[in-house]
Parts: C-alpha cells; structure tokens; sequence
C-alpha cells in the first residue's frame, strides 16, 4: 500500500524526522489560507501516489497566497501525468503546502527490501534530487548500498559509514547518522517495503530536512496496522484491482492483451508464461485462490471482462478444492451480466472436470476447450490471429 507525501511526513516527524512545516488543502481557498500563516510563501505540491512531480509541474514555488491560491486551483480536480503515473495519470485532490526551503545540496536516502540479499538495504547517494533512475543506469557507483542483517538490526557504525560516504560537512555527520537510524525505524516498525527521502537536503542554514518522502507499506503486514489501513486512498490505486481487493482475489494489472484467470500463485506464473510463450502478454495475473467460490470466480471473471485491454482470455483451472463445476457456474453467472466479446480458452482438469466443460460447452459462450497448455498456448495465438 502507498499513502500520500504529506502522510509519510507525518510519520517520519513521529520518529524524529526533520521535516519542513506545512499544511495539507483541498480547496484553493484552505491553500490561501495555509500560505498565509506560513509567511506568505510556499511551496504548492499536488498530492498522488507517483513520483516526477517536480519534472511535471506539480511542485510549484510561489510567493504570495493569492499565488498558492492559483497554484492550486490550477492542480485541484486535474490528473497529474508524470513518468511514473502512465499516460491516464492520477488524480489531485489535496495539495501540500510548506514553508519553501533554501536548498544548498540534495541527496538521495532509502531503505528498499533487497529480496536478493534476503534484508534491508540503505541505499544513499549524493546526486539526490529528481532523477535518482538515471543515475542508478548511468552511474551506480555514485549510490552507496548498506545491507541490514535484520536480527541484529542497524549498527550505529553503519550510519557514520554512510554519512561520511556522502562527504557531508563534518558538523552534519551525527545528525545524518541520527536521521538515518531513525529512518530504519520507520521502516521496521510500520513493515515498510520502501521508506524514501529523496530529496534529503541540506539547508541554506546547514540544516538537514527531508523535502520528499516516499512510504510503502507491506500489504500482508497490514492486519496489524489499523492506523495505516485508514491512510488508504483508493481513488490513487487501479480500479480493478481495488475491485478485487474486496473479494479476496489476488489481481495485478498488467500491459498485456490476454486476460488470465487460474486458481493458485504458482499455476498462474506457469500460465503467464505459456502466455509469453504464445508470443503474447498477459493483461493480468490473477489468482483466484486455492478454495474460491462461485461468487468469487464470477467477481474474478467479471473484472477480466470490464478490462478494456483484455482481447482474449485464458483460464486455467485445476480442480481441487475449487472444482470445476463451481469455475465453470462462476463464469457462466458472470457472462451474463457482463456481455462477453473476447474468445475464451479454458483448460480444466481436476475434479469435476467433466461436469465443468459440459457447463461451458453448453453455455453458448463459444468457449475453446483444451487439454493441455501447448494446445492453449496455440488457442490464444489463433485468437490472436481472429481477433
Ligand atoms: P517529485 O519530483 O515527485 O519527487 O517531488 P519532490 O518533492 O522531490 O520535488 C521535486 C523537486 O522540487 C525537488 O528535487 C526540489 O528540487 C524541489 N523542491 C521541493 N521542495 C522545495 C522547496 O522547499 N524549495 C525549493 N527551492 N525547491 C523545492
Ligand atoms: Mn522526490
């Protein structure tokens, strides 16, 4: 789960994070008025869950409340496309509003889970700012890289090591050291999986502050989060996939074309792949569960049909708990409240597998039955080809 700028900043400050004052608005009028106590000035920053804000005009100094007023009103109710948005962008509805900082220098921090290395990994560097991808391509030996052993925790060696990688000014090392163990105790008690300061500045007054921050929070880490869980935006996150949250399904949207639905994590891998090996791209992965019911698959196979970019679908299902006669009702039940206009192939084996194709064959949903995933990986190229 992501949450917002200005949510992230509330937390770090809890952990002794220096942070710039500031307000949140969602109206031009509250961005006037939280300009003002702030001194007049302000720097407007349109609140979605991406980052290359400041690169595509949703960081904005201004110097008046009448300015931050503007500002705002221009940010409000818009979609903000950024590098990291995609071409449909992400919705503003709120705006943050903080004292404008003088900028001496900008550095990167951030502890990401290196599933590599099996830990947490600091990760630092001094050509912080609005670009750290490029530098990562171009010059990754410009990013320091510190991994955590988790049962021993963050060594206060650790954090001098990688202040003075940074080359700060000497007066600034104990505070970075501090600012970095606080940072790993952010990421460590709210189950992070990315904690991100970037840009991490240094004052025009030798101070440090973090100007950006950055929080993701492990989804299976949540149950024992309540005060997270009411930090969710979901107007941020994709529609179906906030669909099928609330029925329990596992659904990540992807670029592809074929509309994937099979029950089990390693069964749907193997599906993608008999997709990519059909020279095709799955739309999604989607994973039912093991013991899904009827209404499940029906919920499932209705977010595969309400996807746009779903051309064609393949359904994998292996009969064991969920048996295919329940698959096979829950895709019927869906079909006819949702018009379907896309071929579908079905493999079924498993219990019930019999009953399940007899379903489908009788559906009138001119479903391509097959018996094993060569015979679909050449099912979807062909409907490729019809399509
Ligand atoms: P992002 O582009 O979405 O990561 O948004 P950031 O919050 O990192 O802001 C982008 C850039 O705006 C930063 O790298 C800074 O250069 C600039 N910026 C942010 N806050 C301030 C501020 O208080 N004062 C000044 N002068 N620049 C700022
Ligand atoms: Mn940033």
């Amino acid at each position: 789960m992501k949450v917002h700028e200005y949510q992230a900043k509330a937390i770090l400050s809890e952990f002794g994070i220096p942070v710039p004052k500031g307000g949140v608005a969602s109206t031009p009028q509250a961005a006037r008025r939280i300009t003002e106590e702030l001194g007049g000035s302000a720097v407007v920053k349109a609140q979605i869950h991406a980052g290359g804000r400041g690169l595509a005009g949703g960081v904005k100094v201004v110097g008046s409340p009448q300015e931050a007023e503007s500002a705002a009103r221009n940010l409000l109710g818009k979609r903000l496309v950024t590098h990291q948005t995609g071409p449909e962008g992400a919705p503003v509805s709120h705006v943050l509003l903080e004292e404008p900082a003088k900028i001496s220098k900008e550095y990167y921090l951030a502890i990401v889970i290196d599933s590599g290395a099996r830990r947490p990994v600091i990760m630092a560097s001094e050509a912080g700012g609005m670009d750290i991808e490029a530098v990562a391509a171009t010059s990754p030996e410009k990013i320091l890289r510190v991994a955590v052993n988790p049962i021993i925790g963050l060594q206060p060696f650790q954090c001098r090591n990688l202040a003075y990688g940074l080359n700060l000014p000497a007066d600034l090392i104990r505070p970075a050291a501090t600012l970095i163990a606080n940072l790993y105790k952010v990421f460590q008690a709210k189950d992070c999986s990315l904690a991100e300061i970037n840009p991490l500045a240094i004052t025009a007054e030798g101070q440090l502050v973090a100007l950006d921050a950055k929080l993701n929070f492990d989804d299976d880490a949540l149950f024992r989060h309540a005060e997270l869980q009411e930090l969710r935006d979901t107007d941020q996150e994709d529609p179906l996939e906030v669909e099928a949250s609330k029925f329990g399904i596992s659904y990540v949207k992807l670029d592809g074309d074929v509309g994937c639905m099979v029950n089990g994590a390693g069964l749907a891998m193997a599906t993608m792949d008999v997709t990519s090996m059909a020279d095709a791209m799955p739309a999604n992965f989607l994973d039912v569960g093991g013991g899904a019911t009827e209404e499940q698959i029906a919920q499932a196979f209705k977010l595969l049909l309400s996807d746009k970019q779903v051309k064609r679908i393949l359904v994998n299902v292996f009969g064991g708990i969920l048996r295919c006669d329940v698959a096979a009702r829950g895709i019927v039940a869906a079909s006819q409240e949702v018009e379907v206009k896309v071929p579908i192939v079905v493999r079924m084996l498993g219990t019930n597998a019999q009953e399940g194709r007899d379903i489908l064959a009788q559906s009138g949903l001119g479903v391509t039955l097959v018996n094993d995933l060569k015979e679909a990986a050449q099912m979807i190229k062909q409907a490729a080809v019809a399509g």
